[in-house]
């Protein structure tokens, strides 16, 4: 059974480097690689970040119906394409999408036993200096996004858990264990659970 973890942050928070780090440490994991019109950034590479196309392109998946979620965001379109969850489904993973706000209140309705994660910075300040630090986004796009990300978080209570990311290691710790967690719900392992009720000739 494929368990969907959705991770939602502003930018900058640190998604993408926890998420990837998750993903190494953690076996058993696919990272949903979206399609989006935004333009790599200096260290991202085609179809291991992001599968980046153009607007026109992009525009003819949304009319065809390819996407499971998608929306606009600092004026780029992000897309998951439906055939994600399929492939995660086959390979016997879990899925964990880096997704925004928009995109994981779509993909709950669609799939409402999705667990969700919100990242957030330890204040406002730290999240700028991480945006600046981390040296990829001219000026304006940073201004923006630091404007974003105040409405971003106001939709912190949409989610099951949140996660402060003072500390890597321990921000590294802390979502392994929702991972972990999740994957010994009682409703995921129903089909571990009855042939162990059998040995007891209990019901199922
Ligand atoms: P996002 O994917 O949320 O936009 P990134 O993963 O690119 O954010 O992180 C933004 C910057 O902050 C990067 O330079 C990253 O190395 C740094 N960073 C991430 N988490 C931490 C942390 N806990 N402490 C200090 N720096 C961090
Ligand atoms: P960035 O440009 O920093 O990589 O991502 C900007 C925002 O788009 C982030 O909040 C990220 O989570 C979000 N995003 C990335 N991929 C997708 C996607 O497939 N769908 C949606 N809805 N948002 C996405």
């Amino acid at each position: 059974m494929t368990t969907v973890f959705i991770i939602s942050a502003p930018s900058g928070s640190g998604k993408s480097t926890l998420v990837s780090r998750l993903i190494a440490a953690i076996p058993s994991l696919m990272f949903s690689i979206s399609y989006t019109t935004r333009k790599p950034r200096g260290t991202e590479i085609q179809d291991q970040n992001y599968h980046f196309i153009t607007r026109a392109g992009f525009e003819e998946m949304i009319a065809r119906g390819e996407f499971l979620e998608w929306a606009e965001v600092f004026g780029n379109y992000y897309g998951t394409h439906c055939g994600v969850l399929e492939e995660a489904r086959r390979q016997g993973k879990d899925l964990v999408l880096d997704i925004d706000v928009q995109g994981a209140r779509q993909l709950k309705c669609r799939i409402p036993e999705a667990v969700t994660v919100f990242i957030l910075a330890p204040s406002r300040q730290v999240l700028e200096h991480r945006l600046r630090a981390r040296g990829e986004d001219r000026d304006e796009v940073i201004e923006r996004r630091l404007r974003e990300a105040a409405e971003e978080i106001s939709n912190y209570k949409a989610y099951d858990y949140v996660l402060i990311n003072r500390d890597l290691a321990e921000s590294d710790a802390r979502l392994a264990a929702i991972v972990n967690a999740e994957r010994v719900r009682r409703t995921r392992i129903e089909d571990q659970i009855r042939p162990i009720l059998d040995t007891f000739s209990l019901p199922r």
